[in-house]
This record gives C-alpha cells, sequence and structure tokens, in this order.
C-alpha cells in the first residue's frame, strides 16, 4: 500500500492500542495478536485482478492495454469504488485508492467495502468507439469478480455517465436476468442513474467545508475558544471572515466546488481562482465561475488558456501558470485534481490555512505533517469527498426497489450522512492533538475492527 495511507493505519493502530474501550474483550497477548492481523488485513488488499485489454483501434492496430481491479476488504459488505481512466494508473496507485475506499466507506457508515479499478490510458487519445470497445472489454475480463452484491465499480478520474452505461449494459448481457442496475452505480438517469450523483462529490465537498468552517464553529464557539488545540485557533481565526478561496482542478469535482462557494453567500466566501491542466484564471475581487463552467461545457471540459481566448469569453480575470494555485495568498484552498500535489518540495510556498481535499490523496504523507504542525487545517479526503459514494449507495439502493428519489431528497439524506459523520469526529478534533486525518482514520479502523473482530477474522 502506498506511504500514508499505511502510516496514518498503523498511527491510528497505534493510537488505539492503548485505549481500553477499543476492542474491550480482547486483552493480554491476545490483543498483541489482533492489532498485528488487523494491521495485515488493512495493509494489503483481499485480491488483485489485473488484465491486458486486447483492442483493435481504428486505424487497424491492435494494442494491449493493462487494467486493474483491486478488492481491497469487503467486511462491511460488497467493494465498491470508482474505475479510474488515466495514463499514471498503475497497481501501487489502485491499491491505495481502494484501500482509501474501505476507510471512506466505514467513516460514512456506507455498507460496502473498498475496491478501484484502472485502466492505463489517456481517455483522450481515443475515439468514442474505441473507449466504447474498452469499456466492454473491461467488463468482460472482469465479469465473474463484479456484481451488485460482489463488487460495484463507479465512476472516477476520465469516467463517466456514459462509460458507465456502456459498461453495465456488458454486464447485462453476460449475465441475463441478473438484477443489473445495481452492477454499476454513477449511471445516467435514463439508465437507471440518480439524481444528484453527478454533482455529489463537489456538492459534499462544499458542504464538509461549510458545515465544519461555519455552522459548526458558530454553534461551538464557547468551548471552541477555551480549547489549547492550534486547530481551533485556526478555526476561530476564521469564524467571522469573509474567505477567499481558490481551487485546483475544474473537472467534475472542482468545478462543482467552485460553483457551490460561488453561490454560497451566507459564508462570504469568494472564489478568486480556479485551475486545470493548462491554466490558473485569477481575479481579486471573485471569478464569474458560472460563466467558466459554461465556457469549459463547450470547450472539452477546459478553461480559457491564452488571453485572446480570456479576451473573447468576456471573463475578467488574470492568466497564471498551472501551479500558481497551489501558492496563492488565500484562506482557502480546494484540491479536486490529482494525488501528490502537495509534497515536500513545495509545501513551503503553500499559504492557505484551511485546506479540502476534494481528490483522493492530494498531499503526500510529508507534507501532510508539515503543514499540520503549523496549525494548518486539513480536511482529508475520505471526510470531504464521500459524496460521490454516498450518492452511489442511495442509487444501488433506488435500483433495488426501482423505486426513484427526487434530487431535493437525495442532497437531504446526503448532507444528513456527511454531517452525522462531522458530529461524531469534530469535537474530537478540535480537543486533542491527531489530525483531521488521524481522527477520520481512527474512527474507522474503529468501525472496521469491532465487524472483523465480530466476525472472528482478528485471530
Ligand atoms: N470514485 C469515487 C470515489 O473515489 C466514487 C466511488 C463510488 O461511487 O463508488 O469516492
Amino acid at each position: 500500500m502506498a506511504s500514508q495511507t499505511g502510516a496514518i493505519v498503523q498511527q491510528s493502530l497505534n493510537a488505539l492500542m492503548g485505549d481500553s474501550s477499543f476492542l474491550p474483550l480482547v486483552q493480554g497477548q491476545r490483543r498483541e495478536q489482533a492489532f498485528q492481523s488487523l494491521a495485515a488485513i488493512l495493509s494489503t488488499p483481499n485480491k488483485v485482478h489485473k488484465a491486458f485489454l486486447r483492442i483493435a483501434l481504428e486505424d487497424g492496430n491492435v494494442v494491449r492495454i493493462p487494467a486493474f481491479r483491486i478488492q481491497h476488504n469487503d467486511a462491511l459488505g460488497p467493494y465498491k469504488g470508482g474505475i479510474r481512466f488515466h495514463e499514471s494508473v498503475n497497481e501501487d496507485e489502485v491499491t491505495n485508492l481502494a484501500a482509501l475506499m474501505t476507510l471512506k466507506n466505514a467513516l460514512h457508515e456506507v455498507p460496502f467495502g473498498g475496491g478501484k479499478g484502472g485502466v492505463v490510458i489517456n481517455p483522450r487519445s481515443f475515439s468514442e468507439k474505441e473507449l466504447y470497445t474498452i469499456c466492454k472489454k473491461y467488463v468482460q475480463y472482469f465479469s465473474d469478480i463484479l456484481g451488485p452484491d460482489k463488487d460495484i465499480p463507479a465512476p472516477d478520474m476520465g469516467t463517466g455517465e456514459r462509460e458507465m452505461d456502456w459498461m453495465m449494459a456488458e454486464y447485462k448481457s453476460i449475465h441475463p436476468g441478473s438484477p443489473y442496475l445495481g452492477s454499476f452505480t454513477g449511471k445516467s438517469l435514463v439508465s437507471g442513474g440518480s439524481l444528484g450523483r453527478r454533482e455529489a462529490t463537489g456538492k459534499g465537498v462544499y458542504f464538509t467545508f461549510r458545515y465544519m468552517m461555519h455552522d459548526f464553529i458558530r454553534d461551538n464557539i464557547g468551548w471552541l475558544a477555551g480549547s489549547s488545540n492550534p486547530f481551533a485557533a485556526t478555526a476561530l481565526a476564521y469564524a467571522n471572515k469573509p474567505m477567499s478561496i481558490a481551487v485546483q482542478g475544474f473537472g467534475n469535482v472542482g468545478s462543482v466546488t467552485a460553483m457551490e462557494a460561488y453561490k454560497c453567500s451566507d459564508i462570504r466566501g469568494k472564489v478568486v481562482a480556479v485551475s486545470d491542466r493548462n491554466v490558473t484564471l485569477y481575479n481579486e475581487s471573485g471569478l464569474d465561475i458560472p460563466a467558466l463552467v459554461e465556457y469549459a461545457s463547450t470547450n472539452r471540459g477546459d478553461l480559457p488558456s491564452t488571453e485572446d481566448a480570456l479576451r473573447e469569453s468576456g471573463i475578467a480575470g488574470e492568466l497564471l501558470d498551472r501551479e500558481a494555485v497551489l501558492y496563492l495568498n488565500v484562506d482557502v484552498l480546494f484540491l479536486a485534481a490529482l494525488e501528490d500535489q502537495i509534497h515536500g518540495n513545495n509545501v513551503n510556498e503553500v499559504k492557505a490555512r484551511i485546506i479540502v481535499e476534494g481528490a483522493n490523496a492530494p498531499i503526500t504523507g510529508e507534507a501532510d505533517e508539515i503543514l499540520t504542525s503549523q496549525g494548518t487545517i486539513i480536511v482529508p479526503d475520505i471526510l470531504a469527498n464521500a459524496g460521490g459514494v454516498i450518492v452511489s449507495y442511495f442509487e444501488w439502493l433506488q435500483g433495488r426497489e426501482t423505486q426513484f428519489y427526487s434530487e431535493a431528497e437525495v442532497y437531504r439524506q446526503l448532507f444528513a450522512k456527511m454531517q452525522k459523520t462531522m458530529n461524531g469526529i469534530l469535537p474530537a478534533y478540535f480537543g486533542d492533538p491527531l489530525s483531521l486525518r488521524q481522527n477520520c482514520f481512527v474512527h474507522a479502523v474503529t468501525k472496521l475492527s469491532s465487524v472483523l473482530y465480530r466476525q472472528g477474522k482478528l485471530y
């Protein structure tokens, strides 16, 4: 497992070992053994599936494309997690992302285990027909291990409704008569998807930030002021202050997060910067996010990246280089692009005191430690970006019952679930020296371990 998740799982276990309320029935040497079993279970996936998809390209060439499905843990339910199409996909990365899914689902009490898939391609270099073939082949190669009660994929970077519809259709033709609606989530509405699923991750990311940095602080200002915890001090410094916001990434997660921040006038946050794979756009008095969303929707998802394009778009702002978004003098930075964006070599240039992880693992372990020691509030991926998988769960339920919720109902249930998780964690976080990430891991590992213990898996 890639280092940060592994190291934090270990730290969480160390923190739990001395806590007598954790696994109270297991004492003495048995306790030591139980912790070792737990560490082994969490740091290794249950199963690694790898295939080379044989794809005939439109120009007549045949290529073999590496593809993965990694099933990390199913103690809490069927494996669940997205399929990523990206050229940097590799086994270690997918394994780490699968482990994060196990922890994310445990943290939010979503009755699924953790899995993840990946295909080593840049989807922009393939035609629609070729992508269709890749999706079909992926399901053919892995058809035995997937299914509504076994392993349920969803979109991730480089995939969306279109790919899920194709994949579900292939699953349906391989398994006639099966309850196929639950085999994939993140499908289009006409194929049995859920209202609100596409926006769910971004909406959840912004909701997490807003609930934590606004509602929770407002309601707890008294005891927060009396806490000696450095994160409480950072939070209080922002209690009644308008915040400037930067968003890295303008894909499905970043653009929705930016839009939510733009719409949310009651905490008077202003989005001053957004970025994508080409450029950072900056405007000290606030960017016109709806206009940028509109622009991206007609320009293959890209922001205007040249002076000419920006002028023609009529959007007021300044062009900066792609990485500049990370180093601006802003209060809040949302990371909604790739992993490992803030690392040992650039961490000292980051000025935001509140960082929210919309992407999975965008901060390396080394950078995380440095920022945390400075009192920077880092809202970790498994807490902030779970909106996608939570609404995937609602989609799976709706497919089972063939009863569909209204959009308002989806968001009501989504926010209620995320709020419940935060209420279980924030008081501890603002009162003890562990980082929010460690608090979340401890919470998730506690849940997992009691289930594993009851099921006799810790011997
Ligand atoms: N890919 C998303 C994630 O990383 C969603 C997974 C899902 O809906 O299963 O959480």
